[in-house]
């Protein structure tokens, strides 16, 4: 046996975990930057309960309230001038994973005199800030990676830059900060969540720690499929959904992710399709692409989710994210073009090329 595992973020989970662990944050600095988007950070409580933190902790702070969902280049730059100009010590992200992967990209900023094109470019001169973290939906895992994902219109995708610096030092994960997700966010991002565990688990980096992570999360999923297809959730709902999210995160920060992720940036990028949902829609066909080669995981993943078929999963998929998505022929060859400069695609079991990558499109197309 043969592996490494690293996840060096310090977690608090539950109810009212900002309040009760306050003295963590006087650990990483003095002068903080909050990293949020426009408003669930404020209508959730978390920004509250995070600047009560603070204040007993005689922290100051300043917030940046202006990131974007698939947050741009020019956002974190804009973020990182506001971390130099107070000064801050340490970047206190926010929200669903699009203020968390800025929070991130700012933190490497601040420290380092390179444009955000540079983030992409690997190892920084200077340590970033330190990074906490408060994730405000349960999908990206955002809270317990090395990655952060930004767009960038000049290669029109999304890119990602992965660093161990850049590992949030603490989250917090309080289930009830996601009460009023609405239904379809909580979907999109809950099946972004199953993508990390089931995308994990096939991994060529995939290990026997990190399997075990990701069958817990898979597992964990299929209690809560009920309640997703019924789009009501009770407050155990939110929590065991926030707990696959993290299990997911600490598969992909070993594992990376595969052909699902590589290809579904397209579709959020042309298509404007939330980043879950559109893994969800290829991950039937994409687990059918690999059956031959590791039978006996897609057989173990779906026993996990307590589901007969691929097929089944399909339909579980496709009532879960809604109306169908049919490509033109011109995107099927973009997407796949795009999806094969991925670096993650390597990860993938058996290794697509050019046609599978567009077969596997169009396979997914949920109605002709
Ligand atoms: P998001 O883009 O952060 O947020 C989506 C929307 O949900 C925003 O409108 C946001 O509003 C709202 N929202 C968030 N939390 C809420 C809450 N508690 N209550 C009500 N509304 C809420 O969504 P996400 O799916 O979590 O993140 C997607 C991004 O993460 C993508 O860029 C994706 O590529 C990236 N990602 C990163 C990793 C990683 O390892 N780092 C992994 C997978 C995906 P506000 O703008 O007001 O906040
Ligand atoms: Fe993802």
């Amino acid at each position: 046996m043969s592996f490494t595992f690293h996840v060096p973020t310090r977690v608090f989970f539950g109810t009212g975990c900002i309040q009760e662990n306050s003295a963590e944050l006087a650990r990483w600095g003095q002068r903080a930057l909050i990293v949020t988007g426009r408003s669930s950070a404020r209508t959730s409580g978390a920004l509250d309960d995070m600047q009560q933190a603070l204040d007993r902790q005689g922290i100051t702070w300043a917030i940046f309230d202006r990131i974007e969902e698939n947050p741009s280049l020019a956002t974190v730059e804009s973020g990182s001038a506001a971390a130099r100009a107070h000064r801050a010590d340490m970047i206190i992200g926010i929200g669903g994973g699009s203020p968390l992967d800025a929070a991130k990209a700012i933190a490497a900023l601040a420290a380092n005199n390179i444009s955000a094109r540079q983030l992409f470019d690997g190892a920084f001169a200077v340590q970033p800030l330190p990074v906490i973290a408060v994730p405000l939906t349960a999908g990206t895992g955002s809270e317990v990676t090395q990655y952060s994902i930004l767009t960038d219109t000049e290669s029109r995708t999304k890119r990602s830059f992965a660093d161990r610096s850049v590992f949030p030092k603490a989250a917090f994960l309080d289930a009830r900060y996601l009460h009023a997700l609405p239904a379809p966010i909580t979907i999109n991002t809950a099946v972004d969540a199953l993508s990390h565990a089931v995308e994990g688990y096939l991994s060529r980096r995939s290990t026997v720690i990190s399997n075990m992570l990701a069958l817990e999360a898979i597992r964990s999923f299929g209690t809560v499929m009920k309640a997703l297809s019924q789009k009501t959730f009770s407050p155990d709902d939110r929590e065991r959904l926030l707990y696959v999210s993290l299990l997911g995160g600490m598969v992909i920060a070993q594992t990376g992710t595969t052909m699902v992720h590589s290809l579904g940036y397209s579709l959020t990028y042309f298509r404007n399709i939330p980043h879950g949902r559109a893994n969800g829609l290829l991950l039937a066909e994409a687990l059918r692409f690999a059956e031959p080669e590791v039978p006996e995981k897609i057989a173990a993943i779906l026993a996990a989710l307590g589901l007969e078929s691929l097929d089944a999963l399909k339909d579980t998929m496709h009532l879960l994210l809604g109306p169908e998505e049919p490509w033109t022929p011109e995107e099927l060859e973009t997407f796949a073009d795009i999806a094969l400069l991925a670096a993650n695609i390597a990860n993938t079991p058996k290794v697509p090329g050019r046609n599978d990558l567009q077969q596997v499109l169009i396979n997914s197309i949920i109605t002709a």
